[in-house]
């Protein structure tokens, strides 16, 4: 797909960054690219949508940071509202919160309350999954609102990690693998 062809074309390989034996993805080329931004957006969209093309959930969710900038397109190209799953301490109000483990340390995500309505279906959206730990953890956040998480989509899955290991039944759409 043109999607999956800008991908491979545009995402740079960093080696070493943010750590010696990690090659990290930057997929910054690929969003200053305007052809490239709008296919992705429109393919990481097709998530959201049943097989007839009608839309099929009621929420987008992006996590911090790249998550927000593909997320909140995604949401405006289906019609429905963004929300925003932030790091501790950021949202103003009352938020659910939920910490997972990193290879080194703990992260904890958050979401406000009332972002999402119980019984509302939701897509995640982010740039990569890695290991699997930051949607496992949105899911769960999603599901202490009383949402449903539908799947989540993203542009590159790191295969050799086996992130699906770790998101188990939940459904991914991916538009590259590596
Ligand atoms: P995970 O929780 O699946 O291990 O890591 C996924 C999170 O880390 C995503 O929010 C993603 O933005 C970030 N991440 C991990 N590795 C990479 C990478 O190689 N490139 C980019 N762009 N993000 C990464």
């Amino acid at each position: 797909s043109a999607a999956q062809e800008a991908l491979t074309r545009l995402t740079v390989d960093v080696p070493d960054w943010p750590e010696p034996g990690v090659t990290f993805k930057d997929i910054t080329p690929v969003l200053a690219d305007h052809h490239a931004f709008s296919a992705v957006i429109d393919a990481l969209a097709a998530a959201g949508r049943d097989d007839h093309g009608n839309v099929a959930v009621d929420k987008v969710v992006g996590m911090e940071a790249r998550g927000f900038i593909l997320a909140a397109p995604v949401a405006l190209a289906l019609g429905i509202g963004f929300v925003p799953v932030r790091k501790a301490g950021k949202l103003p109000r009352a938020a659910h919160a939920v910490s997972y483990s990193l290879e080194y340390g703990e992260a904890t995500l958050e979401v406000h309350r009332d972002a999402i309505a119980p019984g509302e279906r939701v897509l995640l959206v982010d740039d990569v999954l890695a290991t699997g730990g930051t949607v496992v953890a949105t899911r769960e956040l999603v599901e202490r609102c009383g949402g449903v998480a539908t799947g989540v989509a993203v542009l590159m899955e790191l295969g050799f990690l086996d992130p699906r290991k770790v998101t188990g039944d939940l459904p991914v759409s991916t538009l590259l693998t590596i």
